[in-house]
């Protein structure tokens, strides 16, 4: 029996252990130098002035969002087709979600249909850069400009990746960053917000400790404060991941490759849409798509798939399909998110993988799309 192949895993060596030891022996576990120093770090990355590194992505969203001054009455327009965290983040703000509809090709955020569901209470728009594919941000801004919209970027899994005019993070009033044990710099929980405005920034940090900035002693008088702070471990595990990050996107980079050479000949499965020009993913698992006229057999693939030991996920499941969320928010027409999150299927692709690995569960695949997807489309 071969070992199961997880859908992600974090990749360690003794750089981590001595980087935790060293905060173990300081006795500083929280607000201390691997803190200053890891939101330095990421706020280079994407050329940004400040970084404020919070316990989880989906914190840095709702503080992103908090300390721009959105809230209730608010409303935030954000793709049906994402990870419900970008979703819960706008609700705990206080702020009402808008649901737009996804590219076919890019699966990121449809600027014609995020420009059609602009309200007049729509105050900003929350762009997903989804399994690491940058959203058109150019047309994004364009969008804001006319409606007077704030831009917050859900980044959570796109560290690292880039388009031809910058990095991921660098595009908009702030871009949020997460480090759960599946993104590409992983310490196990934390998130980090990004920007170049210091007030703003001042508001994060304020926000993520009770409403209270710790080197200034000022306090927020419009809103509690969360306890969202980033812990020295975490911090000290992200600048060590981060200082590989360029060698781990290269690698999965490498893996993409291989999984589109296996399955390209076939015609049941629709392949990511190849990398434009000038762009570079930073790849977040291997989605791919069934053809439409497969689309019913989604569900038994991935249960054959997961007993063969191969784990894999629907991601994503529309945000209005879940059971909180269903039918609780205005949207516009979402056919693409509707039709995708019904052929949509995740397969496994993190550094822990070799060529040999990606060839079985090519191999596998194929041959339950045989037995369970046998006609051809
Ligand atoms: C991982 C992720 C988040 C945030 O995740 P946390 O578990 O809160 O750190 C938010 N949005 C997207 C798209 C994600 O993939």
């Amino acid at each position: 029996m071969h070992p199961e192949v997880p859908l992600a895993c974090p990749q360690f060596d003794e750089a981590e252990a001595a980087a935790l030891s060293a905060v173990l022996h300081s006795r500083r576990w929280s607000f201390g130098p691997a803190l200053t120093r890891f939101e330095r770090e990421m706020a280079q990355l994407c050329g940004r002035r400040h970084g404020v590194g919070v316990n989880s992505g989906t914190a840095a969203l709702q503080i992103a969002l908090e300390a721009l001054g959105i809230g209730p009455g608010d409303e935030v327009l954000v793709p049906a087709f994402t990870f419900v965290g970008s979703v819960n983040a706008i609700v705990r703000a206080g702020a009402e979600p808008v649901l737009v509809d996804v590219d076919p090709l890019s699966l990121n955020i449809d600027p014609a249909s995020a420009a059609a569901a602009v309200g007049p209470r729509t105050r900003a728009v929350l762009p997903v850069h989804l399994f690491g594919r940058p959203a058109p941000m150019a047309a994004l801004g364009e969008l804001a400009s006319r409606h007077r919209l704030r831009i917050v970027e859900d980044a959570c899994e796109a560290a690292g990746a880039r388009d031809a005019a910058g990095p991921v993070g660098s595009g908009a009033d702030v871009a949020c960053f997460a480090f759960y044990p599946n993104k590409p710099v992983a310490v196990g929980e934390g998130g980090m917000l990004v920007m170049d405005d210091p007030d703003l920034a001042r508001r994060a940090r304020q926000l993520r400790n009770q409403g209270i900035d710790p080197e200034s002693g000022s306090r927020l008088e419009d809103r509690p404060g969360l306890s969202a702070r980033l812990s020295e471990w975490h911090a000290a595990l992200g600048s060590v991941q981060l200082a590989r990050l360029e060698q781990a996107l290269a690698r999965r980079a490498e893996l993409a490759t291989l999984y589109r050479r296996h399955l390209a000949a076939d015609a049941r499965i629709e392949l990511p849409a190849p990398e434009p020009p000038g762009q570079r993913i930073a790849w977040f698992t291997f989605p791919l798509r069934l053809v439409a006229a497969h689309a019913d057999g989604r569900d038994a693939l991935l249960s054959a798939l997961r007993a063969a030991g191969i784990a894999c996920g629907t991601y994503f499941t529309p945000v209005h399909w879940l059971p909180y969320h269903r039918g609780r928010y205005r949207q516009v027409p979402l056919p693409v998110s509707e039709d995708v999150g019904r052929r949509c299927l995740a397969l496994p692709l993190h550094g822990e993988m070799d060529a040999q690995t990606v060839d079985r569960v090519c191999t596998t695949l194929l041959r339950l799309l045989d037995r369970l997807c046998p006609s051809a489309p």
